[in-house]
């Protein structure tokens, strides 16, 4: 027998969990799946010093296990598993997840957004062998050697300075002239003796593929042509994130990169018509702000039109 729930939450990070408290709240029961990252992005960050609440900041781990306790304490169920294929063309919805299969009335799609890689076949061959693109998960095993973080951006400027703990000296890899980096983190960054910016330089290979450890990389100034090769320890990546939306392909709209597109913050639309009872938030409908605070207030949006749309459906 199928069971079929009120409402399902896909992700289990900050849009998802924020999600999951409103709708546990309102007595919904909701079921979250948790997802391949359980937690979200927070979980792999370090000091959290924007999110309201916390004066002194909060580390991000310690932020999401928060939520996930205040949203088990209104009764939100969690189960460590992702969506393998869904069905939106009939109600309820119908999800095939790794657990098995569960049927909905109402869709919260907090499946957030997953890093960026270069791309580089070298890259893949080493990642976990000298690549990564999570400094507070790998960070550790970098005492004492350099290594290169590539980005422009206030991840990569994150990265850096967390890695300066561990490494003798972070080169700062940047494809243009100038950062996206907010002024405070860039500033920070420039101010520190062990972090050197490089800017105007793309990565051709990374190094080591034969010895199955990162040895360096071969960088070409996209200015003058000129390669030349940096040797490294190690190689993170702070190139940004892509929508975990894949899976929505033909069924819900998406933009040209993949984001989950929404009407009013969460309402999604199948062939530019509003989808009634599927909901998206957080980082996988947002290409502008992908802020804690922005995931978590459209989590909360989600939940509340996922409480209108079963009262306006008899439940
Ligand atoms: P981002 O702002 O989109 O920056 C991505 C960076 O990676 C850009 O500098 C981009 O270069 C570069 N990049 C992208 N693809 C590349 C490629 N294929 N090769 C080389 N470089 C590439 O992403 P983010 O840094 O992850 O930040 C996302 C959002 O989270 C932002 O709103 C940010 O403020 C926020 N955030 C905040 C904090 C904090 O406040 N503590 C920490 C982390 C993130 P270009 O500049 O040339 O496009």
């Amino acid at each position: 027998m199928i069971e079929t729930r009120d409402t399902v939450i896909l992700g289990s990070g900050c849009s998802g969990l924020t999600a999951a408290i409103y709708a546990a709240r309102a007595n919904l029961k909701p079921l979250v799946l948790e997802g391949h990252e359980p937690g979200g992005q927070l979980s792999i960050t370090t000091l959290v010093e924007n999110f309201p609440g916390w004066p002194e900041g909060i580390q991000g781990p310690e932020l999401i296990d928060n939520m996930k306790k205040q949203a088990g304490r209104f009764g939100a169920e969690f189960q460590i598993a992702h969506l393998v294929s869904v069905d939106l063309h009939s109600h309820p919805f119908k999800l095939k997840t790794s657990a098995g299969e569960v049927h909905t009335r109402s869709l919260i799609i907090a499946s957030g957004a997953s890093a960026r890689w270069l791309g580089l076949p070298s890259e893949q061959a080493l990642i976990g062998h000298g690549v990564s693109s999570c400094a507070t998960c790998d960070g550790f095993f970098f005492r004492g050697l350099e290594i290169g973080v590539v980005g422009g951006g206030d991840s990569a400027m994150e990265e850096a300075l967390f890695l300066t703990r561990f490494a003798s000296k972070v080169t700062v890899l940047h494809r243009r002239e100038s950062f996206r980096a907010s002024k405070i983190m860039l500033e920070r960054a420039v101010a520190h003796p062990n972090i050197e910016l490089r800017t105007n330089v793309v990565i051709e290979e990374v190094l080591g593929v034969e010895e199955n450890e990162v040895k360096g990389v071969r960088l070409r100034d996209v200015k003058t042509g000129y390669e030349s090769v940096l040797h490294l320890s190690g190689l993170f990546l702070g190139i940004g994130h892509v929508p975990n939306a894949r899976m929505f392909h033909g069924q819900i709209d998406l933009d040209s990169e993949g984001y989950v597109k929404t009407r009013e913050n969460v309402f999604t639309t199948q062939n530019g018509i509003v989808l009634p009872g599927v909901y998206a938030c957080g980082d996988v409908q947002d290409r502008r702000y992908r802020q804690a605070i922005t995931a978590a207030g459209t989590g909360c949006m989600a939940a509340l039109e996922v409480e209108k749309f079963l009262e306006e459906h008899g439940r």
